[in-house]
């Protein structure tokens, strides 16, 4: 499927979680077989070259696409997730919201000095949080290859946040 097609499976929900906010819900595309299995082929083809040997993804929307990424491209998982829920030794970092800060976390091990890591989510906003797991990437001095998300909002710039760091993003609004 064309990404004008996949961008026609997301859908706008106004006023969503607070108001002035347009939601973009992942939730048809992933009803879509073809266009979930389009999603993560396109996916693969844009990090292709990238030469990302883990897959980083955030939770919680970014767990659906890098694990099928993981799995399209034969590469290990780590998880990135909230505060207090990762059950081993695990590092932090902290990061901005529009209203205040939170943490994002990965197991210690997960993090290998030298390796190159590819971080999903489903969309970049702002690029805050990208940014914060990118953090955690060059804190353990291993190297990030790139990005990849299944939706930008380039009106609001989030790339600049992440450096010079390749971006791998499908339908853009
Ligand atoms: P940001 O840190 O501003 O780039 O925000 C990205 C994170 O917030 C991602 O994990 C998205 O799932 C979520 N997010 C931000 N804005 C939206 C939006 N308009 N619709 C859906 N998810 C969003």
């Amino acid at each position: 499927m064309t990404p004008e097609q996949l961008r026609g499976l997301i859908r706008d929900v106004p006023d969503f979680p607070k108001p002035g906010i347009v939601f973009k819900d992942i939730t048809p595309l992933l009803e879509h077989p073809q266009a979930f299995r389009s999603t993560i082929e396109r996916l693969a083809e844009g990090v292709d070259g990238l030469g990302a040997q883990r897959i980083l993804a955030i939770e919680s929307r970014g767990f659906i696409f890098g694990a099928a990424l993981a799995h399209e491209l034969g590469l290990p998982m780590h998880l990135v997730r909230k505060r207090g829920k990762l059950p081993r030794e695990s590092i932090s970092v902290e990061y901005t919201l529009e209203y205040g800060v939170d943490h994002l976390e990965v197991h210690a091990d997960a993090i290998v000095p030298g390796e190159r890591y590819l971080v999903v989510d489903d969309l970049i906003a702002t690029g805050g949080t990208a940014a914060a797991v990118g953090e955690l990437v060059s804190r353990q001095s291993a190297v990030l290859a790139g990005y990849a998300f299944v939706i930008e909002l380039a009106f609001l710039s989030g790339r600049k946040a992440l450096g010079d760091v390749p971006v791998v993003a499908l339908i853009d609004f």
